[in-house]
């Protein structure tokens, strides 16, 4: 145990950018029992957690924030000064890419400065949490030294530093900060990890799920390293999928479950679909890309997973052309538009790339999300029209692409399609529907299965 353990109060703390990570952070922390203090520059989002709203579609954290703020364990601001009030900030700011694919850094060095200037001349040691995924080198190279120059203290002389990698999924965040798979720690050799396995310890308690301490860059590596082998999965099973609509009688969903009932691969991320998206998996391999190529390293594989995902939606649009010939004119009815369910969150969302490819062959799109159709008609402009309701993306459709496998869309029978377009065709993006069930009615395919044997 270090000298660091102990000498601060690690109930008290402070969330740098409240977006996904940021407010799931400090709303699970806060509804423990922690006092936290959320700090964002966007005020719009700091005035809705003050008053106990969530800016985002996350389900369980509505109700998180609002209790919280209610009971006053929860605040927010844009004055960082409230870091100097705490003991232990996270920083949760987003790491986006450059046009070259490398990570852009900004907003976390603007972080680290504000939070370094908030603790100058502050006499108690104060722990600094780098959650945001950020490459390997970051935290020594970039949030050290600026936190460093703008405090005018000293890593491991009252300031600390940690790296602490966020594995939680936008769709069941809240859940998956409850409850963990493993906490991935780095520090300096300087006892950082322990005054924050401290806090983690008061949140788990008897559920304390196993711990992995090391240096800053493989805590910085473990997060790069964990999304590319997810992502890899998920292309290599669409890399399938896209096989098997070549054989008769294939079925990428029986590959997919066989393959799974090895122990040695398991049944995770095997789901084809129309590609991966989302603010972490496409961003996170650019970043790692250009890292491994700054460095004079040539990351095939890598490379190869980003390649196939990216053109993933255009085996849709093929298809398509399969059923229905020239696209042009044609009415699409797409449902679905965030990136996967249970978020509003259509950052890097197949489905939109979807909709453009759709557009560009000079169809009519029509869009519906339960959640995200206000973000994707920002993102999509005119190029389709995002309706309320799935009666009003099918009414007159040529053809139907179910893009986002939201439970609503589950629930569809052949008969609401057939009943509301003009004619019934349906591509399965997702995997939902039973092909016995809805190939007599409609004119039905979808992602990974063959044509009908024989
Ligand atoms: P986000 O874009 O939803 O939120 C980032 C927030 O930071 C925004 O509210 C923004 O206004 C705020 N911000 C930007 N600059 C700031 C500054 N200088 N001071 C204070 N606030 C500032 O991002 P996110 O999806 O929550 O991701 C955050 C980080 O966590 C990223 O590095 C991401 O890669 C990583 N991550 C995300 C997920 C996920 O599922 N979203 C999962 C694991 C890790």
């Amino acid at each position: 145990m270090s000298g660091a353990s102990g000498s601060i109060d690690v109930t008290s703390v402070s969330v740098v950018g409240l977006g996904y990570v940021g407010l799931t952070v400090a709303a699970v922390l806060a509804s423990r029992g922690f006092r936290v203090t959320g700090i964002d520059v966007d005020r719009e989002r700091v005035s809705a957690v003050s008053s106990g709203r969530c800016p985002i579609h996350e389900p369980g954290l509505d109700r998180l924030v609002r209790r919280s703020v209610s009971r006053g364990t929860l605040a927010a601001t844009t004055d960082y000064t409230a870091v100097r009030e705490t003991s232990v900030t996270f920083v949760t700011v987003g790491t986006p890419s450059n046009s070259d694919g490398s990570i852009d850094l900004r907003y976390v060095r603007e972080a680290s400065r504000s939070i370094g200037e908030a603790l100058r001349g502050k006499p108690d040691g104060h722990l600094v949490v780098v959650k945001s995924t950020v490459v390997p080198g970051t935290t020594g190279k970039v949030v050290v030294p600026t936190l460093e120059s703008s405090s005018g203290k000293r890593v491991g002389e009252g300031l600390f530093v940690c790296v602490n990698p966020e594995f939680l999924r936008e769709g069941s965040a809240v859940r998956d900060m409850l409850e963990p798979d493993r906490i991935v720690l780095g520090d300096a050799g300087d006892g950082s990890s322990d005054l924050l396995l401290e806090l983690y310890r008061r949140l788990y308690r008897r559920r304390m799920p196993p711990v992995l301490k090391t240096n800053y860059v493989n805590a910085e590596l473990i997060k790069y390293a964990n999304n590319v082998f997810l992502a890899a999965r998920v292309s290599l099973i669409n890399e399938f999928a896209n096989l098997c609509q070549l054989i008769p009688g294939a079925d990428v969903k029986v590959v997919a479950e066989g393959i799974g009932l090895d122990e040695r691969i398991g049944p995770h991320f095997l789901r084809a679909g129309i590609g991966f998206g989302g603010s972490c998996f496409p961003k996170d391999i650019r970043a790692i890309v250009a890292l491994s190529r700054e460095l004079g390293h040539d990351p095939r594989i890598t490379r190869a997973v980003y390649e196939v995902n990216e053109l993933q939606p255009s085996v849709v649009v093929r298809t398509a052309e399969e059923l229905l010939g020239d696209l042009m004119g044609k009415r699409v009815a797409v449902l679905g538009l965030a990136f996967k369910p249970n978020t509003d969150d259509v950052r890097e969302s197949p489905a939109l790339k979807l909709v453009r490819l759709f557009a560009q062959r000079g169809a009519e799109v029509r869009a519906y999300d339960p959640a995200a159709g206000e973000n994707a008609r920002r993102e999509l402009g005119d190029t389709a029209e995002v309706v309320g309701s799935v009666e009003e993306c099918l009414e007159g459709a040529d053809l139907c692409v179910l893009a986002t496998e939201w439970d609503q869309f589950r629930s569809l029978r052949p008969e609401d399609f057939a009943s509301l377009m003009r004619e019934p065709a349906l591509i399965d993006g997702r995997r939902v529907y039973d092909p016995k069930e809805f190939s007599g009615k409609v004119r039905f395919r979808a992602i990974g299965l063959g044509p009908a044997d024989g």
